[in-house]
């Protein structure tokens, strides 16, 4: 027979399972899994990758290879690498005027139609990908993100995150701001217009010409990703200096589908569709952890010297992204409610990230 106390003890594990499990509890809106299989749509996805690309272009391989196996093949997704059907930045508005269903990339590659496209990318001294996730699932950042979107028939999901991107190779040793001015970096972005704001001047290249420009000293430095990339690239044997990073946090890529076609789809299909977009993201995010690891060897055996950019040009580069984001606030209405939204949720959410992971990473 149970006692009274080992009731109330055992009533409260249950409560304490049930409140934790209370996510997997919520109702759907589905009743049951009714797929129609004689239904089968073809999804043409582009993406701004290379075919084979590491760890992007694997990743949306992956997702629609594994998202044709859950829909019991009624989703079949046909994936057009870079150029093979349209260039890199050509699949927004390709998708946009339904030309394709869908595309893999980055919403910062599009600001030119929307300055506030760069928010759902990332932002200099802005969110890690945890934060990032964290806005975008629970802060009402997708509901922004599908908002704004919508005006250019597009429907977004989270398309994996890079993590914390590295600031740069340098070729020369940088010590102060003086060292900043006139630096011809690739580097875009709004940690373009930062730094651009410090006397760098940033400049455009397409990715096959950054190791030649840098070699030959167009180019005077260039940021690309993280380890796991940059040494693809061989940045490490034109450049000397690695420093950390400050201007991609934790950046997020996009999967994006035409609404139109989206909304053609069955409610099953559209649940599959989140679903797969959520392990895409999540996925992309270990397999960089992972790889960036590896490849610190290569960077290590390279010679390359690690840096940490000094005090002062962090600190002015975070009032220079001040100043950037009120010029965008001015020009941009989009801009300004999104960066309200984004910044109102960092500033809340960095005291558990600093009590908690920050605190936790120091003591380790
Ligand atoms: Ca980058």
């Amino acid at each position: 027979m149970i006692d009274k106390r080992t009731f109330l003890k055992t009533s409260a594990i249950i409560g304490a399972s049930v409140a934790l499990s209370g996510c997997s509890k919520e109702k759907s809106s589905l009743k049951s899994i009714n797929i129609n299989k004689n239904k089968k749509t073809t999804i043409r996805l582009a993406t701004s990758w290379p075919a084979n690309f590491p760890i992007m272009g694997t990743g949306i391989e992956r997702f629609s290879s594994r998202l044709e196996t859950i829909s019991q093949d009624t989703l079949r997704v046909k994936v057009y690498p870079k150029n093979v059907l349209l260039p890199a930045l050509g699949v927004f508005d390709a998708a946009s005027a339904g030309a394709i269903d869908a595309y893999h990339s980055a919403s910062y590659f599009y600001k030119g139609k929307n300055e506030a496209f760069n928010l759902f990318t990332g932002f200099p001294f802005g969110m890690t990908a945890t934060e990032m996730n964290a806005w975008i699932d629970n802060g009402g950042g997708m509901e922004l993100w599908r908002e704004l979107y919508a005006k250019y028939n597009l429907v977004p999901f989270k398309g994996g995150n890079t993590d914390v991107q590295m600031g740069g190779w340098f070729k020369k040793e940088i010590n102060s701001l003086e060292d900043l001015k006139g630096l011809k970096m690739r580097i875009p972005g709004l940690g373009g217009e930062v730094f651009s704001k410090l006397g760098v001047k940033p400049v455009l290249l397409p990715a096959g010409e950054i190791y030649l420009a840098l070699e030959r000293n167009v180019l005077d430095a260039t940021e690309w990703l993280g380890p796991s990339l940059d040494t693809k690239m061989g940045f490490q044997k034109v450049a000397k200096y690695y420093y950390t990073g400050w201007h991609e946090p934790g950046s997020m890529l996009s999967l994006v589908f035409n609404q139109k076609k989206f909304n053609s789809l069955g409610d099953e299909q559209k649940m599959m569709i989140e679903m797969a977009s959520n392990e895409l993201n999540a996925t992309m995010n270990s397999e960089f952890q992972a790889e960036n690891t590896k490849a610190l060897k290569v960077v290590e055996e390279s010679g390359a010297v690690i840096k940490t950019f000094p005090k002062e040009i962090l600190v002015s580069a975070k009032k220079a992204m001040l100043e950037v984001v009120t010029e965008k606030s001015n020009k941009s209405a989009d801009f300004k409610k999104v960066w309200e939204s984004a910044d109102t949720f960092l500033r809340e959410n960095r005291k558990w990230t600093d009590m908690g992971i920050k605190t936790y990473l120091e003591s380790r």
